[in-house]
C-alpha cells in the first residue's frame, strides 16, 4: 500500500509521517518512509536544485519538469520496487502537491500535469492521502520560526492560499482517497486524528 501526506508549509507533515510509520510498525507492517521531491540519490540532487534560493527566477515549467523527473526516478528505484516486494510506502508529498503548488500556486494547466502524471506513473496512485489542512497564516507563522527558508517557502501568502484551496478542492473530488485532517489544532489532537483515520483505513 502507498500512503502519502500532503499540506502547505508548517502543516506538520514530517511529524505526522512519523506517527503514521509508528502505527504501521506497531501493526507489524514492513515499510519504507520516503519523501518528495527526493527519495533517491538523483532525486535528492534535483530537490537541492529546486529549493535553492539562488534559483529564484526558475520558470514554472522547469520546476514542473524537474519535479516529474525526480518523481520518475523515485518511482523506478524506490516506490515501485518496495510496493512490488509487498512493503508499505509512506511518502511525504507526491503528485497532489504538484497539482496544488504548480497547478494552483503557479497557475500551470492541470491537464498538462495530468499528462505528465500519466507518463510517469501510469495508473499508480496513492491508496490513502492524509491532507493536513490549516489556515495559511498559521502554517507560515510556524515555518517562519525556522532557520532558513527554501525557495518556495519564501512565496507570499496569496500563493499559499491558492495551494491550500487546490488541495481542498482535490479532497472534495476524491474524498475516499484524500482524507482531510484539521492540522491547525494542537499536536495531540492532530496526532489523534491521524491515528484514527489510519486505523479506520487499516480496519477495512
Ligand atoms: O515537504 P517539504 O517542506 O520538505 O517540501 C519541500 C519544498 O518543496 C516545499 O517548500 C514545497 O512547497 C516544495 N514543493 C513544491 N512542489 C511540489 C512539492 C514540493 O513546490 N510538488
Amino acid at each position: 500500500r502507498f500512503i502519502t501526506l500532503e499540506g502547505i508549509e508548517g502543516a506538520g507533515k514530517s511529524t505526522q509521517a512519523a506517527v503514521v510509520c509508528d502505527l504501521l510498525t506497531e501493526q507489524g507492517r514492513d515499510l519504507v518512509r520516503t519523501r518528495e521531491p527526493g527519495g533517491t540519490e538523483m532525486a535528492e540532487r534535483i530537490r537541492t536544485l529546486l529549493l535553492d534560493p539562488a534559483h529564484q527566477g526558475m520558470s514554472a515549467e522547469a520546476e514542473l519538469l524537474l519535479l516529474f523527473a525526480a518523481r520518475a526516478e523515485h518511482l523506478a528505484r524506490t516506490i515501485r520496487p518496495a510496493l512490488a516486494a509487498g512493503r508499505w510506502v509512506v511518502c511525504d508529498r507526491f503528485t497532489d502537491a504538484t497539482y496544488a503548488y504548480q497547478g494552483g500556486g503557479r497557475g500551470l494547466d492541470s491537464a498538462v500535469i495530468g499528462c505528465l502524471e500519466k507518463l510517469v506513473q501510469g495508473s499508480l496512485r496513492p491508496d490513502l492521502t492524509l491532507l493536513l489542512d490549516l489556515p495559511v497564516a498559521v502554517g507560515l507563522a510556524r515555518t517562519r520560526g525556522r532557520a532558513a527558508l527554501d525557495r518556495i517557502e519564501t512565496e507570499n501568502e496569496e500563493f499559499f492560499d491558492r495551494v491550500r484551496e487546490h488541495y481542498r478542492q482535490r479532497a472534495r473530488l476524491e474524498p475516499a482517497r484524500i482524507r482531510l485532517i484539521d492540522a491547525g489544532a494542537d499536536l495531540t489532537a492532530v496526532t489523534g486524528s491521524v491515528r484514527r483515520v489510519l486505523s479506520e483505513y487499516l480496519a477495512c
